[in-house]
């Protein structure tokens, strides 16, 4: 028998794995393989996943890296978090626009100050990495000098980032506000110098919600999202009931909320809308038309007493949705406490959200949401090796409630209600470590 010539790659992960098949969250296909590996080039690509007996027969490792006791599984995608936000979370006793008011907008003009975004933009991407997060869809200041620097911060992590600077000219303090012009100037210099840069970088245009941009704003950002095919759109979108009654007051043309961004032409493909809790039936099948994405927040829908996402809806019109923290109304960095958290939401509308589709929702629906399927969201040999390494063992209550679970399933499930940020051991982005627990 002719013996069989092995590939030679960079590096073998071994270890459990949990992993997501390309599937969909109404029929999501998540897999467990012990004592599996991954075996990944020098640019990050997956070259094999099975089993580390199997990987082996295939492939010649310049190194490998052994996780005993722990589950690799792909870096979670969070696509809705505010940078300029993450120093605010738990502020006692607002709902969403007195909240803006009184803590948030004081706090984004303190977080434009180069200094304070300098200090506080390299700690953002850590606390992410310490989460398991790999990649996010960020909410940066209104300040371009502070979008930059928190750029420059991502590109310095190693994280998988689309950034947008927050838009606005209207309803806010007037130093967070830009005027349209200043505002597209402000859009395309940072698309020009950031947009696709080191393959991992993107922008995203980023209304801040519609009461707080004028008509000519919106129109000025659907005109920059026709221009640039490749960048992302991201904003906000039903969150509040007294938010919807706003938006009827000042946009008295349009027939709903979402026609306040469909009629300047920003919701498409590339479009990630967050919360969506109060839409209306017309508004969820036209989302459903337009192939518009879902970032449910469901830790800052609790806090804000926002209302309980009707994921039943948008899963029944097949709209991709996906997890985001929304650090600061979020309560927490961690992907993991946020899908325990999402569970509960449906839980308390007699719903039911199965292990496996909460899974998807931070893997592989994440990256539908953000257009980066073909790179990340679970281990398929061509994609990205973005991967988190858990270990379980290291908590005593967790470890007891792990060996008496039956299935992977469970044991994943189990770990939502008991995430804590020193259970992860490693986590990289493109093979790349990124954190490594001391
Ligand atoms: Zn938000």
């Amino acid at each position: 028998m002719k013996p069989v010539t092995k590939h030679v790659c960079d590096q073998i992960f071994r270890g459990t794995l949990w992993n997501c098949n390309n599937s969909s969250f109404i029929a999501p296909d998540f897999e467990e393989i012990t004592d599996g590996a991954l075996a990944i080039d020098s640019q990050g690509k997956i070259l094999g996943v099975g089993t580390y007996t199997s990987l082996k027969k295939l492939f010649k490792a310049k190194k490998e890296t052994h996780f005993k006791d722990s589950v690799l599984l792909p870096g979670f995608v969070d696509t809705h978090i505010h940078f300029p936000q993450m120093n605010q979370i738990g502020c006692h006793g607002e709902s969403l626009l007195g909240w803006l008011e009184k803590y948030i907008y004081p706090e984004e003009l303190r977080m434009s100050h180069p200094k304070q975004a300098e200090r506080f933009s390299s700690l953002f991407f850590r606390e992410l990495f310490q989460n398991g997060t790999t990649t996010s869809l960020v909410l940066s200041s209104s300040d371009a000098g502070s979008t930059d620097i928190l750029f420059k911060s991502a590109k310095a992590s190693g994280a998988r980032a689309i950034i947008g600077k927050v838009s606005m000219d209207r309803l806010a303090p007037k130093e967070l506000t830009r005027s349209v012009s200043q505002d597209k100037d402000h859009s395309e210099e940072l698309i020009s110098k950031w947009h696709g840069k080191e393959g991992r970088l993107f922008y995203a245009l980023t209304p801040r919600f519609s009461p707080a941009c004028s008509a000519s704003m919106l129109k000025m950002l659907g005109e920059l999202a026709q221009k640039h095919k490749g960048v992302r759109i991201q904003t906000h979108f039903s969150e509040n009931t007294d938010e919807i009654q706003l938006v009827r007051k000042l946009f008295p043309k349009s027939k709903d909320y979402l026609h306040t961004y469909e009629d300047f032409g920003l919701l498409n493909e590339r479009t990630v809308l967050a919360h969506c809790i109060h839409a209306t039936s017309s508004e969820i099948s036209r989302m459903a038309k337009l192939n518009v994405k879902v970032s449910h927040c469901p830790t800052s829908n609790l806090f804000l007493g926002s209302g309980l996402f009707p994921m039943d809806l948008f899963s029944k019109k097949e709209i991709n949705m996906s997890v985001g923290t929304d650090i600061g109304a979020g309560t927490s960095f961690s992907l993991w406490t946020t899908l325990g958290a999402a569970y509960t939401i449906q839980r308390l509308r007699h719903q039911d959200v199965s292990t496996a589709q909460l899974f998807y929702l931070a893997t592989l629906g994440g990256a539908k949401a953000l257009g980066l399927e073909n790179d990340i969201g679970n281990f398929e040999v061509g994609k990205k090796a973005d991967v988190q390494v858990i270990n379980w063992k290291k908590k005593a209550i967790l470890k007891a409630r792990m060996e008496n679970s039956q299935t992977a399933l469970d044991r994943f499930f189990s770990c939502l209600f008991h995430f804590e940020k020193d259970l992860i051991e490693a986590v990289f982005v493109n093979g790349k470590k990124v954190f490594a627990q001391l």
